[in-house]
């Protein structure tokens, strides 16, 4: 079972498997994980970076995502690449000689977690492969709003296809300040995702009101939808605005079921 996530942007860790390099971890970023991880087996000359190229085979075994951007992830791998560099890392102590590189991959991706402006994006921490899957480290486990998934995913395109187009009342007017939408606004509507709810609201006015607990914050997490009252991640809020409507709110219990029957096969 493989997991199809649409407007993909991912940080991944692969684990080196080749016992003369064993134990080497790499960090990179990429909008096709499947792809990415035969060209890093693949060698140079098919597009592998040169510090993976000929020390194969790289198991993938770790991926974040749900990055809003492409430079979003990109800032992630580079301070994940370079915690010491980071001024938003400074508090991440050095690895120390009998630490491996894996775990210090891992104490490291922790705290980026749990450290803004990271710790507000609505991430997913995904295990490709069960073998290397681990708790994260005591006391630096990850936010509560970001699952942490199980098995295989892939990118796909999005389907293209407005949420008006699906629902089919579409409201005109905003759930929360009443005014009507109108074409070329520069304010876009979010619709709720859940089934039979047809609110929708500015997305700043939305924002606001999910954010009334928390004044301080620029990016929501989670509120309570005005119209249906469930409580709906912003995240999701806004994959499902950019046409994504499969695996909204990734349940990581259904995807270890996924893992489980893939080994009972
Ligand atoms: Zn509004
Ligand atoms: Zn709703």
């Amino acid at each position: 079972m493989v997991v199809e996530v649409c407007n993909f942007f991912g940080v991944y860790l692969l684990y080196c498997t080749n016992p003369r390099y064993h134990g080497r971890v790499y960090v990179g970023f990429t909008v096709n994980p499947e792809r990415r991880i035969n060209q890093h087996n693949g060698g140079k000359r098919r597009g592998g970076a040169w510090k993976t190229s000929g020390r194969g085979p790289w198991d993938m075994v770790l991926i974040i995502h749900g990055f809003p951007s492409d430079v979003a992830a990109l800032r992630f791998e580079w301070a994940w690449q370079h915690p010491h560099s980071s001024r938003r890392l400074t508090h991440v102590t050095r690895r120390t000689s009998r630490e491996r590189q894996f775990d210090f991959h891992l104490r490291v991706l922790a705290h980026m977690l749990q450290t803004a402006p990271w710790c507000r994006l609505p991430l997913t921490i995904r295990w490709l492969k069960q073998e290397y899957c681990r708790d994260f480290p005591a006391g630096l486990e990850p936010p509560l709003h970001m699952p942490v998934a199980f098995g295989q995913v892939r990118a796909v395109k999005t389907k293209g296809v407005k949420p008006s187009e699906v629902n089919v009342a579409t409201p005109k007017r905003c759930s929360i300040c009443l005014k009507k939408f109108q074409d070329g606004d520069n304010d876009i509507p979010l619709h709720c995702f859940h089934p039979g709810c047809t609110m929708a609201a500015h997305m700043t006015c939305l924002s606001r009101a999910f954010l009334a607990k928390e004044p301080l914050h620029f990016l929501p997490i989670e509120g309570q939808c005005p119209g249906c009252k469930n409580l709906v991640l912003w995240g999701d809020l806004v994959r499902h605005h950019k046409g994504c409507y499969g695996n909204l709110e990734a349940d990581p219990t259904s995807s270890q079921e996924h893992w489980t029957n893939e080994l009972q096969l």
